[in-house]
């Protein structure tokens, strides 16, 4: 079969290249460091930093196609790869979503609604800001994830505070919304402009971080639902994006659904779609990249994603210690996905638990005794 590209050597690189391997794919990973999660299963790993032309090069002559796993790929990186190779996302997509204020306005100008927020770019921007945006949420435009490049304000004076602590780079200033529930959209949009969405999930963080994504079991809304779906396809249409993306939501108290950010690949909160659907988000991109008909989306049973952090190493004290895996995998319906990092460290993603069951009260079940055994602390 053909040889497909991933820039990036993260666990969405690995979990890319299992899905792609498994259709009878090869994959060359280009990622910095060696020996990394992606590049460590790849058939063929090039060691290279993203904006490197050499290894860039590299890439074009063993590859037709290629796709990244994380949104702040150089757009110059992915525009040199488009001249011989199809790109998936295009450099014009990745520049919207690399950026929140690009970002907020395109949602907006979908006519989908997002929290009410000023584009901060001088002290001057958030003395003018209006007062009825407080208390918000001060995000840097650009490179923030897990929460970083956060502060939450009450007042303007904290606001100022915050944009100097960042340096005065690009911020938006958002308004701070009663959320009921947070969810996400991952979907994926063929190059024959075909769409695939997968069922709703949703999501709760820990310090910012993705802790649980629940799928099938919380009811939510009918109407709801099909509103995030449409306004995710919306999103990826107008943006003429092809591949897999994520769209994170807020429902608020009052029921609105307001769009939050978009991902520009696949998400962790997709990870349950590994296990709990006909075809993973993994699959899904690989697919697409292939130029191949998109997969079922279908839930097959409804299903708990839990992360695991590097935390669960130092559960009893400050000596790295490998969990009990073998709890968790005796418990019905768990699968268990390790991303092949060498060193455990607090915060950092290690892998992830699906547990997936028939019966939501089993699921439920299940997935509380392996947040114990991991020590997770899931809010399930
Ligand atoms: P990710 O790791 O998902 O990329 P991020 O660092 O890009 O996260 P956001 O998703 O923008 O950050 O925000 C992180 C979390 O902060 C959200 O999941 C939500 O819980 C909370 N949050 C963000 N914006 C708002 C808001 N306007 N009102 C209330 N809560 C918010
Ligand atoms: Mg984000
Ligand atoms: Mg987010």
């Amino acid at each position: 079969g053909a040889t497909l590209g991933m820039l990036g050597g993260g666990q969405l690189g690995r979990m890319f290249c299992h899905a792609a391997q498994s259709l009878g794919y090869k994959v060359v990973v280009l990622e910095p460091s060696s020996a990394s999660p992606a590049g460590s299963v790849a058939e063929q790993e090039v060691v290279a930093a993203y904006d490197d032309e050499n290894g860039l090069a590299v890439m074009l002559q063993h590859t037709q196609a290629v796709t990244t796993e994380f949104e702040n790929v150089p757009a110059a990186s992915l525009k040199f790869l488009s001249h011989t190779a199809r790109v998936s996302p295009s450099a014009a997509a990745v520049a919207v979503v690399q950026d929140r204020i690009a970002e907020k306005a395109f949602i907006a100008s979908q006519g989908i609604p997002v929290a009410p927020y000023a584009e901060v770019r001088t002290v001057a921007d958030l003395e003018q800001a209006d007062e009825t945006l407080f208390p918000a949420i001060l995000k840097a435009a650009r490179l923030g994830y897990d929460g970083k490049g956060q502060a939450r304000v009450k007042s303007r004076v904290e606001a100022i505070e915050a944009f100097k602590s960042f340096g005065e780079v690009a911020c938006v200033l958002e308004k701070m919304l009663p959320l009921k529930q947070e969810v996400s959209v991952v979907m994926a949009r063929g190059f024959d402009g075909s769409t695939a969405t997968f069922p709703l999930g949703v999501n709760t963080h820990i310090n910012g971080i993705l802790s649980s994504s629940v799928v099938g079991i919380e009811a939510i809304d009918p109407a709801i639902e099909e509103a995030a779906k449409n306004a995710a396809v919306k999103i990826a249409t107008g943006l003429n994006y092809f591949g897999v993306m994520c769209v994170e939501f807020f429902i608020l108290e009052d029921d609105h659904l307001v769009a939050n950010e978009i991902a520009p690949r696949p998400h962790n909160s997709g990870h349950y779609t590994m296990n709990a659907c006909l075809s993973s988000q993994f699959e899904q991109q690989a697919r697409v990249l292939a130029g191949m008909p998109l997969g079922s989306t279908e839930l097959l049973a409804p299903t708990i994603m839990l992360n695991i952090l590097g935390d669960s190493w130092f559960a009893h004290g400050d000596q790295a210690q490998e969990p009990d895996w073998a709890s968790v995998l005796a418990l019905p319906g768990v699968h268990l996905h390790l991303y092949g990092k060498a060193e455990a460290r607090k915060g950092r993603k290690m892998g992830h638990v699906n547990i997936v069951n028939k019966d939501p009260a089993l699921v439920l079940q299940y997935a509380r005794q392996v947040s114990d055994i991991l020590h997770l602390g899931a809010k399930i």
